[in-house]
Formats: structure tokens, sequence, C-alpha cells
């Protein structure tokens, strides 16, 4: 289908915009908001609140105690199809621990470069970019829009989980700016299905002994764990779409003593609900069964396992696929080439689709190695995928 005149007009104005969005990007990425460091957290949070005000919408932020703030802008009288739109301010790069500024790719000066930049600056950017230009053209104030941004969607959202989950079920379609990947024929990918995911941290207290003097008095905390990875390493299942990786695993204080404690954090991934719940718990039952005992007291192991927050997994319903086709559709019209994808990681759209609310994610700008010092994104993508929102937006709300 060609675009409308108010369509056409849109895209060109935000082709016009490049040079900005690339610098609002970059001031982005300048602002360090790892997820523990809430004072950059809201900094971004602020600066955006700004952008939005600029857009006609009216904000508020929510302070959760245990996060940054999360960020919420409505429009003030919205009607018809009410569209939600997911974000996080948090990055996963800790104070200090990376250079914070968007970069050329020295080998390749189509792409762009930065700690967080992709994942997902780039597609706050991207939202502020189409919100700008459908509040220029006149096209916003009138319809039904949410935005709200996570403080802490990095750690899997625990803060607001329970607000995004409120607020999607009040709203007909979510679309979710993380980013999406390239593909090898100059097109991009955007999501429609992402593994659940559970996480864990296991304690295990054995028995402290010199292991000279009276090793026989020890139980080793280290040797416990050991039986604890080998076991959950076993619950690996490609073929279903189950993964299980013990990431962390510490254990000992000295050369010379029976390790008294050890510690291992666990990450797991499923693709079906149903075979997720099996796989939990069958780690809750590894966990909390200790397999090493003293040889003379038949003292065991004390185990303490804590389950951190964790996601349902995004599941492609049907009318996740509708609207996915739509999109693919409607890019066409812009000239992109999409295509859906899955992934492997979470993302708060997890908790939209999880409520049978149709999600479409991955639609910020497009890259690759997010959460590495060599995450990218195109350079290009930041306006084609502005175009594609404010686009997807237009047609939406005329459904
Ligand atoms: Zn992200």
């Amino acid at each position: 289908m060609p675009l409308s005149e108010s369509e056409a007009l849109v895209v060109k104005q935000l082709r016009a915009m490049a040079p900005d969005l690339e610098a609002q990007l970059c001031r982005f990425v300048k602002i360090d908001s790892h997820t523990d460091h809430h004072e950059g957290v809201n900094a971004l949070g602020w600066e955006i609140e700004q952008e939005l005000m600029k857009s006609g919408l009216h904000t508020s932020a929510f302070v959760t105690g245990c996060s940054g703030q999360y960020l919420m802008a409505r429009t003030r009288h919205g009607k018809g199809n009410k569209l939600m739109l997911l974000g996080h301010l948090d990055t996963v790069f800790p104070p200090g621990s990376v250079e914070l500024a968007v970069v050329p790719d020295p080998q390749d000066p189509l792409k762009l470069m930065g700690p967080g930049a992709t994942d997902m600056k780039g597609g706050l950017v991207v939202m502020l970019a189409a919100l700008r230009a459908l509040q220029d053209v006149g096209l916003l104030a009138e319809k039904s829009l949410t935005v709200l941004l996570s403080a802490d969607e990095e750690t899997g959202s625990p803060a607001g989980r329970d607000l995004i989950a409120k607020e999607a079920e009040e709203h007909h379609l979510c679309l979710v700016l993380e980013a999406g990947s390239p593909d090898e024929k100059g097109g991009s990918r955007f999501v429609t299905s992402r593994k659940g995911m559970a996480r864990f941290n296991l304690e295990i207290k054995g028995i402290a002994a010199h292991s000279g003097v009276a090793k026989e008095a020890g139980l080793s905390a280290a040797i416990e764990a050991a039986h604890k990875i080998i076991a959950l390493e076993a619950l690996n299942d490609a073929s279903v779409g189950n993964s299980v990786n013990v990431g962390v695993c510490n254990s000992g204080s000295s050369v010379n003593t029976v390790p008294e404690f050890a510690h291992l954090k666990i990450d797991c991934r499923f693709s079906d609900p149903g075979r997720g719940e099996t796989l939990v718990e069958k780690i809750r039952q590894i966990c909390q069964t200790p397999v090493t005992s003293h040889k003379d007291t038949h003292a065991v192991p004390e185990l303490g396992l804590e389950e951190l927050c964790g996601h349902q997994p995004f599941v492609r319903s049907e009318a996740i696929g509708r609207m996915a086709q739509r999109i693919v559709d409607w890019g066409k019209d812009l000239g992109l080439t999409l295509e859906e994808e899955t992934r492997g990681g979470a993302s708060d759209g997890n908790i939209a689709a999880a409520l049978g609310i149709p999600t479409v994610d991955g639609l910020g700008v497009v890259g690759a190695k997010i959460h590495s010092n060599q995450e990218w994104l195109y350079r290009q993508s930041i306006v084609d995928r502005s175009c594609l929102l404010a686009l997807t937006m237009m047609r939406f709300y005329e459904l």
C-alpha cells in the first residue's frame, strides 16, 4: 500500500531529523545508567521525560525504592485502539567498566558502537523521534498511548513488573523497543517470541577443617557444588529449547582449608511454559537435595536456594503473528525488508505476551553484540526504525 499524504509527511520529517537523532543517542549513551546506578537511570529518565512532554504527553515517574525511577507517559484524551510502548532506561555496564561514548566502527562506517547504544538507548531515540513526528503533524494527541520505561529491565524488572503487567492488560497492542538483529541480505528482524527464564542463587554450607591437621573432620561445600553443577548441566536439552547454565561458582577461603561455603548462580531458559515449569521443578529438587555427607557423622551440607525474578516465555500467538505480518507489509511500503526472529534472551515483552496481550518486540535499532564492549548498531536503522514505528502506530490506530 503506498504511503498516504500524512504518512509520507511523517517519513520525510523523520529522514530530515537523522543528524539530531545521532546526537541525541550520543547524549543518552554518555549518561551512565547501569541498573544499580539509580541517579544515572533517573538522569536519563529526566532527559527523556522532557522530550515526551514536547510530544504533548503527560508524564509521571514511579519511585520503587529498590531501583531507579520508572517513567510513564500518556496522551491526555486518547480514544480508540490502545497502544503501549515498552522500553528500559538501564544498561548492563557497571560504572567505570567501559568508556561511555558512541564512536563509528573503525571497520565499517555504516555502524556505530557504544555501550547501551543498541540495548536500548537507540530504541529510546527511535521512540522519541516517532512520537515527535506524529505530534508535529497532529496525529498523536487524540490517540490512546501509554509509554512505560523500566528502570531495572536488565535484572528482569523486579521492581516494576506488576506495574508493567497492570498497564499491559489495559492495552490492545504492546510494542517493545529492544533491538532487532540484521539479516544477511541487508534486511532486519524484529522479535515475535522469546524464551522464558528463571534464575537461582544456591548457597552451600559445609564444615571447615584444616586440610593437613584434620581433613577428615571437614565436609567440603565445593564437592557438593561439583555434584550440583554436573546434575544441573545434565538438564540441558536444546532439542526442546531448554538450557541450564551455572554461570558463577565460588568456593573456598584458602588452599589448606576444606571449603565451608560454595555459592552457585544458575540461569535457565525454556521455550515452552509447561516444559519450563518441569525444568524449574527439577532444578529445585537438585538444589534442595544434598548428595554428599560426612562419612562418620553423616552430617549433610546445608542448602539455601533463592529464586530470583524470572520470565514466562513470550510465545508467538495467532494475534502476534497477524500483527507481525502487518509490520512486514508496512515495512515494505517504506522499502524495508523485515522478518521475524526468536530470541533466547527475555525482555519486558515477555511480561505482556504472557498475559495474552499481542506483543511485538525488537522494533528498536538494528544491531548486535549487545551486553559487550563491541555493541553496535546500523546508523541508518535509527531513522528506518523511527519511520517503521511511526507508520506502525498510524496504521494500528486506523485498524
Ligand atoms: Zn534491553
